[in-house]
This record gives C-alpha cells, sequence and structure tokens, in this order.
C-alpha cells in the first residue's frame, strides 16, 4: 500500500454500491486518504440482486436502429421484458425520446467501442481487488449462454454478434445437442444458443461489494453511514453534506450513488438525464436443477444465474414514478417462465427483490470531473452492466484523479455531453 504524501488530496466517494466500492478501493490503493459514504449499507441499491453475469463482450447499446419494431409486442405481452407503468408514461416520454434518438445508426458504432473499451478489461480490473480482499472465489469465468427458441431469433440478431466479434469477442453457435451437452438441464425448447467463453458470473454480487468494503476499511479507508443531501462549497473548501446535519469535508468528491446520483449534482451546471430503470429478481434457495452457467433467455430478456445461495432468476425492465411500490408480480412472472424452460424447476422458497439500474440514454455512464467544479467527479450510469464495468471504472477514475494517462479512453463518458 503506497503512503500517500500529507498533501494528499482528501477524498470523499458517495455511495457504497460496486462501482463506489470500487472507486473507493482503487483510490485507496494509491494512499488517498479515502471516505466512504453510504447511506444504508454496502451494496444497499442495485449492486446486490442483480443478475450477476459478467460481460466482457457486451458492447451492444440498450437502443438499436429498428428497436422501436419489438416495442409494441414487448408491452403487450403481459409475461414481456418492458413495462412502462400508465402513471409514468407521461414523465418517462422525453427520456425515452433522447434514448430512441441515442439508438441511431450513426451513433451505434461509437457507443459499441465505448462500452466495448469499459466491458473487455473486467478481470483485470477487478483481479487486484479480489486478491487483496479474498473474494477471487466470487468471480468465475465459466462462459455464458444466450439461448433461442427459433434460429429465425438468432439470424435477426446477427448484425449484433458480428459487431461484439467484430471488436474481439469471441463466441461460438451452439445447435441443439451441443446446448444439451453444456447445460442438459434445459428443455428441448430451445434451436440453439451463442456460447460466449469470455463471460463468467459473481457468484454473490451483495458479498463481493461488502468484502470490497470491508478489505478498504482494513487498508485504512473509512466507512460512514449516513445520506449525503448535498455538495457544500464554501469558497475553497468542498464537502458533503449529510441530511442529519452532519459534514464530510474532502478535497475531491466522487459522485457514485447510482440511480440516486442526480440530486447530489443540483448547481453544477450540468445536464443529467438519469433514468431509472427497475429490475427484478426471484431467488430460488433449493433450486433442485443445476445450471453450469448464466443463461440469458433471448425472448424474455432475463437471466438464469448459478449463485452460491442458489439460483437467480433476473432481468425486466420497468419504468415507474421513483416512489411507486415494487410490483413483485413481475419477479413471480420470471419464476413462472423458467419453470417452463428449466423442467423440474423448484419454485419453493424462492424471494424477490426490485433494484434501480441507472441509465443514460446513450447506454454508457457519467465518468470524470465536472467542468465548472473539476473537484467534483462523476462515476454514475452503469445501467445493465455495472458489475461488468464497476472495476474499470475504479481504476479509471484513479488515473484521472491522479493526472495520469488515463489507460482508456474518457472522452466518451463525459459528463458534460448532454
Ligand atoms: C434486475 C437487475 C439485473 C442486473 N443484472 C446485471 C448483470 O447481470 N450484470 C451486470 O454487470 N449488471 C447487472 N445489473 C446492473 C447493475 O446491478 C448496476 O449497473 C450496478 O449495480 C450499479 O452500481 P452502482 O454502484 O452504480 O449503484 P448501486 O448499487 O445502486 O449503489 C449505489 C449506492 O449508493 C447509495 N446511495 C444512494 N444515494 C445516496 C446518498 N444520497 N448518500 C449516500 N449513499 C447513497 C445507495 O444506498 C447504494 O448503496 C442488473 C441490475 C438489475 C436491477
Amino acid at each position: 500500500m503506497p503512503t500517500a504524501s500529507s498533501s494528499a488530496p482528501r477524498i470523499v466517494v458517495v455511495g457504497a454500491g460496486i462501482v463506489g466500492a470500487c472507486c473507493a478501493a482503487y483510490l485507496r490503493r494509491e494512499g488517498y486518504p479515502v471516505t466512504l459514504l453510504e447511506a444504508e449499507r454496502p451494496a444497499a441499491g442495485a449492486s446486490s440482486g442483480n443478475a450477476g453475469a459478467l460481460s466482457p463482450g457486451s458492447c451492444i447499446p440498450l437502443a438499436t436502429p429498428g428497436m422501436l419494431r419489438d416495442v409494441p409486442k414487448w408491452l403487450t405481452d403481459p409475461d414481456g421484458p418492458l413495462v412502462v407503468r400508465p402513471s409514468y408514461a407521461l414523465q418517462a416520454l422525453p427520456w425515452l425520446a433522447r434514448f430512441v434518438a441515442a439508438g441511431r445508426e450513426s451513433r451505434i458504432a461509437a457507443i459499441a467501442d465505448a462500452l466495448h473499451a469499459l466491458h473487455s478489461p473486467v478481470y483485470d480490473s477487478y483481479q487486484p481487488l479480489l486478491q487483496a480482499s479474498g473474494a477471487g472465489n466470487l468471480v468465475r469465468q465459466s462462459g455464458s449462454l444466450v439461448v433461442y427458441r427459433r434460429r429465425s431469433g438468432l439470424d435477426s440478431s446477427m448484425r449484433w454478434w458480428q459487431m461484439r466479434r467484430d471488436r474481439g469477442n469471441a463466441f461460438e453457435i451452439l445447435d441443439q445437442k451441443a446446448l444439451h451437452d453444456i447445460a442438459p438441464a434445459l428443455a428441448p425448447d430451445f434451436d440453439c444458443a451463442v456460447y460466449q467463453p469470455q463471460h463468467g458470473y459473481v457468484a454473490d454480487p451483495r458479498s463481493l461489494v461488502v468484502k470490497l468494503v470491508d478489505h478498504f476499511q482494513a487498508s485504512g479507508g473509512t466507512l460512514v453511514i449516513g445520506r449525503a443531501q448535498r455538495i457544500e462549497h464554501d469558497g475553497e473548501a468542498i464537502g458533503v453534506g449529510l441530511a442529519d446535519g452532519r459534514m464530510i469535508e474532502g478535497d475531491r468528491i466522487v459522485v457514485a450513488a447510482g440511480a440516486l446520483s442526480k440530486p447530489l449534482l443540483s448547481g453544477l451546471g450540468l445536464t443529467v438525464p438519469l433514468e431509472t430503470q427497475r429490475g427484478y429478481h426471484l431467488h430460488l434457495p433449493r433450486p433442485a436443477i443445476d445450471l453450469p452457467l448464466p443463461v440469458s433467455f433471448s425472448d424474455s430478456k432475463f437471466y438464469a444465474t448459478p449463485m452460491t445461495g442458489g439460483l437467480r432468476l433476473a432481468g425486466t425492465v420497468e419504468f415507474a414514478r421513483p416512489s411507486a411500490p415494487p410490483d413483485f408480480a413481475r419477479a413471480r412472472r420470471l419464476g413462472t417462465i423458467a419453470a417452463k424452460w428449466l423442467p423440474g424447476l423448484d419454485l419453493d422458497g424462492a424471494s424477490e427483490w426490485m433494484g434501480r439500474r441507472p441509465c443514460l440514454p446513450d447506454s454508457l455512464p457519467m465518468i470524470g470531473a465536472v467542468p465548472g467544479d473539476p473537484r467534483v467527479v462523476l462515476a454514475f450510469g452503469h445501467a445493465h452492466n455495472g458489475m461488468t464495468s464497476g472495476p474499470t471504472t475504479g481504476r479509471l477514475i484513479a488515473d484521472l484523479i491522479g493526472g495520469r494517462k488515463p489507460f482508456i479512453d474518457p472522452a466518451p463518458y463525459r459528463p458534460d455531453r448532454f
């Protein structure tokens, strides 16, 4: 552990999800005095209940040309992957319009390059953190499957698979027999699958974050439980004001509060079109079937991931008012669908969860200093892939704060791009 000089800036990281934990860990490794500020407990947000998939080869933006064609089908299917609650539809409209605009043909390749840069180093970026925190057993490079009921489904998405391959992401197309050999628990309803050997999963996402934070504290970092309310400026001084009246002073503030980051940024002169895409999981403690790797069901767009505590079914997208109660029927529906495709699946004892994905219209996070006040550094908006992009974000933030040439080009994630 390098020792910071007495003039090293004091850093406050707001939010102990996977992104904040990785930022704090990377900064602490460089010897900075770091305070990690968390409203509830480490992994209180999206980073606990997600599907845990590690997808270095994932680089296709969420909005793509032609996606609008599929939206009516998704919205009208009760088992479909997308819901916009009617009471929120009007409010969501401006964001959805930006999202669709970001999916236009002229933008796709550049966004895919930026996603690839962030996702492909996932294992290298996790490695030093896992080694130091003793969490190596939680990250598994098992490969993953995307399964298709009809070959035509795969054929119609071939353009996107080619785009992944063009960026060096290997995959293999499996016929029904080869698929059965890898995942015999799947029903014979699937014509084919795509196997991505470099993919993997986190066997317990919550434990991973907790272990990273535990190690951060053991190495001299400070964890403070308290809800940040605003960033305070007082002449040269900067700090974070908490809801309970406390003030945490720092020289740099890293905002990594996931879907709840936006209210902290008022007064900084930034446009932050951060929207929440809710997702659900159903966690099965005794699934009675074995899956050796994460399986993504292409039609319903959810994952079944083997975890240390059972099998987790996770996915779906829901737009709803922030205060709206969760609709756990969506989580239970994942169980109904999965029971068809994984014969013998035991749903007994299942637990339900809802989490908020922090999403910007162009599928890219905001990573970097705020132009109006470079002491405030942003690290949020990791959407559907934060378990994959979190550690690389931590590395990038450490490069930016350290004033070094960043190991990847940070330009696509500029906070002032909207
Ligand atoms: C159903 C579902 C499935 C997913 N599957 C995958 C997957 O398979 N692979 C993948 O890579 N990603 C997946 N994701 C996405 C991933 O979970 C997120 O991108 C990631 O967790 C975001 O991490 P974060 O640290 O930015 O936010 P969070 O995990 O939400 O952490 C933010 C933290 O900040 C704290 N906080 C908020 N406001 C304040 C405040 N004012 N003061 C102090 N603290 C505050 C919160 O309590 C929380 O602990 C999935 C998400 C969902 C919902």
